[in-house]
């Protein structure tokens, strides 16, 4: 066994470790996004791609995949998004509990991709709030876990939203 630091030493000898609640509560929500997939064309089997063994997104703590928008906190649009699947989608959305993040997975959900016409919403940001925008058409896993980074990092910042701040 290789030499401890000293975070570890000070956990084996039953020590203290001292931290700031924010910082201990972005790690835990940045490693436990439960993710609802919305998925409606092509970019799914990129997605299914992530989520398989060789990707496995699971190593980054997003293995928990909701299909009820109550129990989800990243919503992940995979495809295109038309005029008619824009309320379906707001309502998944407000369904969500807060915290919440958005990520547009590919071409389609950031702006329409190649669908520029009458039918498809020409970027998912025109109904719902996005964090995080997938390029490609379809994105490649390594994009996706890139995304993914990005929005832990945005996560780990975030502080905790106090109630009794709001009421001032
Ligand atoms: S971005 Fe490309 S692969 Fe993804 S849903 Fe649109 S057309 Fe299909």
């Amino acid at each position: 066994m290789g030499k401890l630091n000293k975070t570890e030493k000070l956990a084996t000898n039953g020590g203290w470790i001292t931290t700031k609640f924010n910082e201990v509560l972005g790690w835990g929500r940045k490693y436990s996004l439960w993710h609802y997939p919305f998925i409606t064309a092509c970019c799914g089997m990129e997605y299914m791609s992530a989520a398989c063994a060789h990707y496995d997104f699971d190593r980054f703590g997003m293995g928990w995949t909701r299909f009820t928008p109550r129990q989800a906190d990243m919503l992940l649009v995979c495809g295109t998004i038309t005029h008619k699947e824009a309320p379906v989608l707001k309502t998944v959305y407000d369904q969500m509990t807060e915290p919440k993040w958005v990520v547009a997975f590919g071409a389609c959900a950031v702006s329409g991709g190649i669908y520029d016409n009458y039918a498809v919403v020409q970027g998912i940001d025109r109904i719902i709030p996005v964090d995080v925008y997938i390029p490609g058409c379809p994105p490649r896993p390594e994009t996706f876990f890139d995304a993914l980074i990005k929005l832990q990092e945005k996560v780990q910042k975030e502080g905790h939203d106090w109630r009794w701040k709001k009421r001032t």
